[in-house]
Parts: structure tokens; sequence; C-alpha cells
């Protein structure tokens, strides 16, 4: 049950819900936020955000959101962490924790939204992170983290592809276009710790757990 709904965006049709009591000044501040991530997605990918955002308070709300959208779907979460952001591929729909996001989290949830599904989750993720920190970096006040191990198993992994198909400060054309699936990457010719990003997501942790 939503306290207020609106068509957020000219240029992406989503929706966004608050399910917890909100005053009109939090509300244009979540709005504001939320346009502006859309914008720098749209600037950077060429690419809007079509999925609804769904905006709770606090982390019981947001424990809520998790537990009931576990039921019944391979929704991936890192456990025990304090989640800010998740982002339901199957239901198309993000969930932000208003009291705690940052610009950072809005903005990679939102990048979560543009990055193809047909992905495996550890290479979503880091490739998520990754555009995170890339258009926060001149920002350090809006920038979000996240924990260490997600940053050792996904994210360095990134970096070093992104160095490899010829990334630099301003030139991400390879990593955007796998992002968005129009590209794709012959995987077994890389590095292992790179290849591995591209495994289905049973394999990978069955490997990471098990060692090589
Ligand atoms: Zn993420």
């Amino acid at each position: 049950m939503g306290y207020f709904a609106v068509h957020s965006l000219p240029m992406s049709g989503s929706v966004v819900t608050f399910l917890t009591e909100t005053s009109l000044q939090e509300m244009q501040n979540v709005f504001l936020l939320i346009e502006h991530a859309n914008k720098v997605i749209y600037d950077y990918f060429g690419v809007a955000s079509s999925f609804d955002i769904l905006i709770c308070r606090g982390t019981w709300e947001m424990e809520v959101q998790v537990v009931a959208r576990k039921e019944g779907s391979n929704l991936s979460l890192p456990a025990g962490a304090k989640l800010v952001g998740i982002t339901d591929y199957r239901l198309r729909e993000i969930v932000i924790r208003f009291d705690a996001a940052k610009f950072g989290h809005y903005l990679h949830e939102l990048i979560h939204s543009i990055i193809s599904k047909s992905l495996p989750h550890q290479l979503r993720e880091g490739l998520a992170w990754y555009f995170t920190y890339k258009l926060t970096e001149k920002h350090r006040y809006a920038m979000a983290w996240p924990p260490y191990w997600v940053e050792e198993l996904y994210v360095n992994p990134v970096r070093r592809l992104a160095k490899m198909v010829g990334g630099n400060d301003n030139d991400d054309d390879f990593l955007k276009d796998l992002a968005t699936g129009k590209a794709t990457i012959e995987y077994a010719l890389l590095p292992e710790d790179i290849a591995d990003l591209f495994l289905p997501e049973e394999l990978f942790y069955a490997k990471k757990r098990y060692g090589k």
C-alpha cells in the first residue's frame, strides 16, 4: 500500500511509490535525486531506466521488502548487509531506503535496472559498482560504497576487464555495450578471475566457496 505515487520522469515513465509516510519536502528531495540519477545515466549510457521505484524508511521496512521478494525468486542479496537499495529484476522494481540513501545509492540501483538481465548476477553487480564509482568519483559526498568483499569479488575483476578492453577515464564504450547487452565477449579467453564473472551464478559461487 503506497502513500503517494507519481509518474516521475517524462524520459522513463516509471512510477515512484512511497511505502511510508513522507513529508512533501522529503518527497521532493527523493524526486530530485531520482531525476538527477536518471539524467546522469541517460547522458552516459544513452538508455533510460523503466523500472518502478519504491521508497521506504528504516531497516525494518527494507527487511520486509527483502523477505517478501526472496520468496519464489532468485533475487541475490548480500547476506546480513545493511541494505540501502535493491533491484528486483523479476518485478522490474527498485526499492530504496531513502533515510539512508545517498545519491550514489539511487544511481547504483538505477544503473542495475539498465544492465542486461541475461548477464549473471556477479557480473551485473561488478558492472553496476564499477559505473557507480565512475559516475560519482568527482563528488565524494554523493558516493556509495559496497561491502569490502563485493569490491574484491566483483568490482576488481571488472576493473581489470576495463583495462584489457581499452577503457580509460573517459571512455568505456565496450563495457557500456556489454552492460546494456549490445556487445558480447569471448570470455573463455580471458584471465580466470575475469572469466569467472561470466559463469552461471551457481558455478561462480560454488567455485569461490570451494576454491580452485
Ligand atoms: Zn548492486
